[in-house]
């Protein structure tokens, strides 16, 4: 489970992000949704402790206040973070980087999980280096599913890929998502939503969540953007 109570998120003077609540139990995918600059990222990176963004609230991994924990502590009580932009590492194959992240898993194991994740053609690469977008997002996925969190932030993991590719990076979410994980998805697209089974949305409009719901809101904002929202 993940939850955030009255999180609020700046950087030097400029706020970013005001009174978030947001609760994820095990077993949900939440999405959360909004027009650019509305504050997404910045979602993630303070869930995650990026210490760039100063933080004030609560947040929750479990029962667990997770808010003054550093983000290597928080990585290790098993919350994880895809990137919208995923890093190159040079000099670092995803073979040793994955084995890192998670010592107790064997090479049969990994070498199986590559080959589900179609990544077992850069397993012996350097992490993200000349790899296509597609590429990179099936390689997060990649890494999420050796290390098996409990709690997941996806941040763009749609975008800038073709319909095939979305159909398959929401294939590999839904197989990740089990009773014992909670799952955050952002996207200011509602393809890859329709491909999964997305139990509350949340819309952010200038750093504030306008609206939480089910599902019917990703249809609404198909015929009607986010501008409907904007007047509230
Ligand atoms: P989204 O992911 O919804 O497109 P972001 O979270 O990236 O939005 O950005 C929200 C707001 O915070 C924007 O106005 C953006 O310019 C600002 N912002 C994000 N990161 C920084 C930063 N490192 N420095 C200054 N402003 C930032
Ligand atoms: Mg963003």
């Amino acid at each position: 489970m993940i939850k955030t109570k009255k999180l609020n998120v700046s950087i030097g003077n400029k706020e970013i992000l005001r009174d978030i609540d947001i609760e994820i139990p095990n077993g949900e995918i939440h999405a959360v949704m909004g027009p650019n600059g509305s504050g997404k990222s910045t979602l993630c990176h303070a869930i995650m402790g990026n210490p760039i963004f100063s933080s004030k609230g609560h947040i929750y991994l479990g029962d667990e206040n997770i808010s003054e924990f550093s983000e290597d502590e928080r990585a290790k009580k098993g919350l994880f973070q895809s990137f919208q932009y995923p890093t190159g590492l040079p000099g670092v194959t995803l073979r040793e980087f994955v084995t890192y992240i998670n010592p107790n898993i064997s090479l049969d194991e990994i070498e199986k999980l590559a080959k589900e994740y179609s990544v077992n053609d850069f397993l012996s690469r350097d992490v993200n280096i000349d790899l296509s977008g597609g590429e990179k997002k099936r390689s997060e996925l990649f890494q999420l599913a050796i290390k098996d969190p409990k709690a997941i932030l996806l941040d763009e993991i749609d975008s800038g890929l073709d319909i095939d590719a979305v159909k398959d990076v929401a294939k590999f979410i839904g197989a990740i998502s089990t009773n014992e994980n909670s799952i955050l998805i952002v996207t200011h697209y509602s393809r890859i939503l329709k491909y999964l089974e997305i139990s509350k949305v949340h819309i952010i409009v200038d750093g504030k969540i306008i609206l939480s719901g089910d599902s019917e809101i990703i249809e609404k904002i198909d015929s009607d953007g986010y501008s409907q929202f904007q007047e509230i």
